[in-house]
């Protein structure tokens, strides 16, 4: 956990109704958070803990969180097959009105297994982009899936060596899945058809502009610099953005684009980004278990700036 001099923390909990809310002041921003019942007290507060520790993660990446005012909500679960063991169950962004992140629980599973889930470091980061046409969702799902390892490192939830494994993992898990099809279309198709491709398209997409924009700027720049232009500007927004459209935004803060040419060169192509070459010259050769990382390859300093 890191914590700055920019944070502020206040903590206003009380209870109605057998649901206890609690508003977190987390670097300027004010989550309203709202815990349904049944949950005890007790780890209702540890709850409340984790979700600003969570917030400060999405924060670093520019200093503050992209909406100023987010709602959050604790639903307790224990009844989803399959899943039950785990201490986030299920997790999603909704945004009729205020954006809203919904977080389904296994209150009896410790706190420790909250902080090493990655779920609602997920939901978190899609606030970094705006809603995306169906068509586009392979961007939001892989700007999240990416972000989720990547600040899981940064905060030492994850080692780099396990955050690293994931994405490799992820990327080989995207290549098998419906080779037949353009991302676009993976996405049109929908989450159920496509998962794996469209989740870890856009995080293979997400890595290379990250690597493309330090890599010139000599660490000026970076995915994280962008996303805070984006934020200033335009987030949160209330409509649904293409991914063009998002894309073109990103470039109008460069001097050269980045985005755009990603996108021609691969939104509306078959198959998936040829990552074995990317991660080898990042200094990343996956394991069974961690990835083992070495340090003499030709972008090794930037897989260390972004990890
Ligand atoms: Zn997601």
């Amino acid at each position: 956990m890191i914590i700055g001099p920019w944070l502020t923390l206040s903590m206003l909990a009380a209870s109605s109704g057998g649901v206890i809310f609690a508003q977190e002041n987390v670097a300027g921003a004010t989550l309203d958070i709202e815990i349904q019942q049944p949950m005890q007290r007790e780890k209702a507060d540890e709850i409340i803990e984790w979700l600003r520790n969570t917030a400060m993660l999405v924060n670093q990446t520019y200093g503050r969180f992209p909406n100023p005012a987010p709602r959050i909500i604790i639903i307790p679960s224990t009844n989803r097959r399959g899943d039950s063991d785990k201490a986030v169950v299920f997790g999603r962004v909704t945004r009729q009105g205020r954006e809203t992140i919904e977080l389904f629980v296994n209150a009896d599973r410790p706190i420790e297994e909250f902080y090493s889930d990655w779920t609602a470091t997920h939901e978190f980061s899609h606030l970094m982009l705006p809603l995306l046409s169906q068509r586009h969702r392979w961007i939001s799902e892989g700007f999240a899936s990416y972000y989720q390892n990547v600040l899981m490192s940064r905060a030492g939830r994850y080692t780099p060596e396990d955050a690293w494994q994931r994405l490799g993992e992820g990327f080989a898990r995207g290549e098998e899945s419906r080779p037949e099809l353009t991302l676009n279309e993976a996405s049109a198709r929908g989450i159920r058809e496509a998962r794996m491709k469209v989740y870890w398209s856009g995080a293979a997409i997400a890595l290379l502009a990250d690597i493309e924009l330090r890599r010139r700027s000599d660490g000026d720049e970076s995915l994280d610099s962008v996303l805070g232009e984006l934020q200033a500007c335009c987030l949160p927004s209330r409509r649904s953005w293409s991914g063009s459209r998002l894309f073109k935004t990103l470039d109008s803060f460069l001097d050269e684009p980045v985005f755009m040419p990603l996108y021609r060169q691969y939104a509306n192509t078959k198959g998936f980004p040829d990552m074995k070459p990317v991660l080898r010259d990042l200094g990343v050769r996956l394991g069974s278990y961690n990835a083992v990382l070495d340090d003499r390859q030709p972008l090794s300093a930037i897989r260390r700036s972004i990890e």
